[in-house]
């Protein structure tokens, strides 16, 4: 049984004061929601601050990157027991942003899974294909080595709780969303390869969520497929009303 699962990744928006403003609005709309498991990733200066918020609500807090050290000489980095202490319970990781932007490669990635996993930081790791690699039919072969690289080694143990965001870098931030099946088809791909690296009851158990140009209007028909548990959303997250609507649409979706 798989509970939904929605994150909000707010990415460089929202001022410690706007995002206060926020918590206060949406955890009266999701004050009884025990159906979807929800997450918002803050920036790191507001992230203590909207823990605390939301402190006895059902919504938990996510840092969007980390470095892989405990700590030391790593100037503007931030580790994983730092966002443990600030009130974090997951950690996005190897978003498109990142690996694009900032240079994180796989290896980056399967350093930072490490890190939080020995921190008991929840990772959310993010996959998907650029536009080109799509269209060169190549977005099963880089599914499978961003899953190989990032998560190769992982026990089934530490692999619990593990989530993975499957996000076809042509659909962030576009309004050009992964249709249903095309979703339903990567997440399977995606469920099948996680089987051979954590095992097959591991590889059940996680929750691979969609990300990309998600919409209150869209989420409906993405979240029915089976393999779809849940969304990792960008943009329409950072309005509470939105955010709570793509929340009640994906209840009621377990598997
Ligand atoms: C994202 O940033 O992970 C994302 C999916 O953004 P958007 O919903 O805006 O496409």
């Amino acid at each position: 049984m798989r509970t939904p699962l929605v994150v909000a990744n707010w990415k460089m928006h929202k001022t410690v004061r706007e995002a206060l403003a926020f918590a206060v609005d949406f955890r009266q709309r999701v004050a009884d929601r025990r159906d979807v498991d929800i997450v918002v990733a803050p920036s790191f200066t507001a992230l203590h601050a909207v823990a605390g918020a939301f402190v006895d609500t059902p919504v938990r807090v996510a840092g969007q990157n980390l470095h892989p050290e405990p700590h030391g000489a790593f100037t503007g980095e931030v580790s994983a027991g730092m966002l443990k202490e600030a009130g974090a319970t997951f950690v996005i990781i190897g978003h498109s942003e990142r690996r694009q932007l900032f240079g994180d490669t796989d290896e980056a990635v399967k350093a930072k899974v490490r890190a939080a996993v020995g921190a008991e930081l929840i990772p959310i790791v993010c996959v998907g294909e650029t536009l080109a690699e799509r269209e060169a039919d190549q977005t099963f072969a880089v599914l499978d080595r961003q899953l190989e690289a990032g998560l190769n080694g992982l026990s089934s143990t530490q692999a619990r709780g593990l989530v993975v965001a499957y996000e076809p870098v042509w659909a962030i931030g576009t309004g050009q969303n992964a249709t249903p099946a095309q979703a339903q088809e990567a997440h399977a791909r995606i469920r099948q390869r996680l089987g051979s690296i954590i095992g097959d009851t591991a590889a059940k158990r996680c929750r691979i969520l969609y990300g990309g140009s998600v919409k209150p209007a869209n989420i409906a028909s993405l979240a029915e497929q089976s393999d779809v548990d849940g969304a990792l959303i960008g943009g329409a997250s950072l309005d509470a009303a939105s955010f709570a609507q793509i929340v009640a649409k994906n209840a009621g979706t377990a598997v």
